[in-house]
């Protein structure tokens, strides 16, 4: 196998979070000498988290400007750290802020890039990406003859490396910080507990535009579904999903959820999260939404409607009942 360098920055930490040392699963998999590069304020602690991987170096672009994601910095200490390992394969997470500057990169160096990988394996001794197409309908296995071959690995596809820590010697990689227009003077985030995005949960709840129509007694009940969701995803730490009509609804200033936003919308033209098990309720389950369920394993609905999409083939479990009924027993039961 060709000689690989795996790219990885660290975060405020120091260390390198999850989808990092998934590519590093990957990249130790796919079997051929691995050089790992870091970019932070401070690298130490990050060689030192993968110590025991058994990288023949271990490169880094330390310093204030490299500490905050931006993509002329990003860009030029993943273009040095290249150059420096000069090898034909360069993985890496497809955390935003690769996947912001590593086309350029790949652009810079001649080579190509490939995003949103979901394996990588080898294919006659030579790598092999697999990716999907038109939002994830259609799965390719691609080889490139184009070299250095840049690949976006995305998070969830490869268990996170573990291994012994412990002292690595990291090779300085000298970067002269390009000149820059923003400066970051810090991060204004809802507390953890208040994202409703969550990747890493083991259940999507997913919420579709029933829950802000007129129900049996002739009125609406948002407020009430806004208790019903939220208490729901507290207790439950599920992650939450929208169906695009529900999301719409809430940029036109209607009667809505107001923690819903277009980042919750699931399926053609929204996201296609990886969660063990899904529940959606108060949504049809038309195709262009299905389709985003792609990677949830086992599919439930709450739906009103016997005959709407999720009885056709679409969910395992459909419940046929009123939602608000449903998650109102469901969260006393789960309080
Ligand atoms: C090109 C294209 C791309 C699209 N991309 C997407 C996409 O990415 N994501 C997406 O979601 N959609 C997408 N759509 C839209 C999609 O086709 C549907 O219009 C949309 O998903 C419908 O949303 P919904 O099921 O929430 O709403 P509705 O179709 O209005 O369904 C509401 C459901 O709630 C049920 N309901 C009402 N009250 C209750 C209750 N008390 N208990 C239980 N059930 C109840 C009703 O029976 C009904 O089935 C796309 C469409 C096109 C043409």
């Amino acid at each position: 196998m060709e000689s690989i360098l795996l790219l990885a920055h660290t975060e405020a930490d120091g260390t390198l979070a999850k989808p990092a040392l998934e590519a590093l699963t990957a990249a130790k998999e796919l079997g051929g000498e691995l050089t790992v590069g870091l970019v932070g304020r401070e690298t130490q602690a990050a060689a030192g988290q993968i110590a025991g991987c058994g990288a023949a170096r271990i490169l880094a672009v330390t310093g204030d400007a490299f500490a905050q994601p931006r993509y002329s910095t990003d860009a030029a200490a993943a273009e040095a750290l290249c150059r420096a390992a000069g090898t034909p394969l360069v993985i890496a997470p497809s955390t935003s802020r690769w996947a912001r500057a590593l086309p350029g990169v790949a652009y810079r160096l001649g080579g190509r890039v490939d995003t949103h990988a979901t394996n990588l394996a080898a294919q006659g001794g030579a790598p092999a990406v697999t990716r999907w197409f038109y939002r994830q309908r259609m799965e390719a296995v691609l080889t490139r003859s184009q070299r250095p071959w840049v690949a976006l690995l995305d998070a969830g596809c490869f268990p996170a490396w573990t291994g012994e820590a412990g002292r690595a010697s990291v090779e300085a990689v000298s970067v002269e910080a390009p000149q820059t227009r923003t400066t970051v003077t810090g991060v204004q985030a809802p507390p953890a507990d208040e994202q409703t995005i969550r990747p890493d949960a083991k259940l999507l709840f997913v919420a579709g535009a029933g829950w802000t129509k007129k129900q049996a007694d002739g009125a609406v009940h948002a407020a009430e579904a806004e208790t019903l969701i939220l208490g729901f995803l507290r207790s439950a730490k599920a992650s939450l999903g929208g169906s695009k009509s529900l999301v719409d609804l809430s940029g036109e200033g209607e009667a809505v959820l107001r923690f819903m936003t277009h980042l919750n919308q699931i399926g053609q033209t929204g996201a296609t999260p990886r969660h063990p098990k899904g529940l959606s309720a108060c949504c049809h389950g038309e195709e262009p939404h299905v389709v985003g369920w792609r990677f949830i394993n086992q599919r439930r609905a709450i739906n009103l409607d016997p005959n709407c999409g999720w009885a056709r083939g679409k969910a395992d479990v459909l419940y046929v009942a009123d939602a608000f009924e449903v998650m109102r027993q469901v969260n006393s039961l789960l309080a």
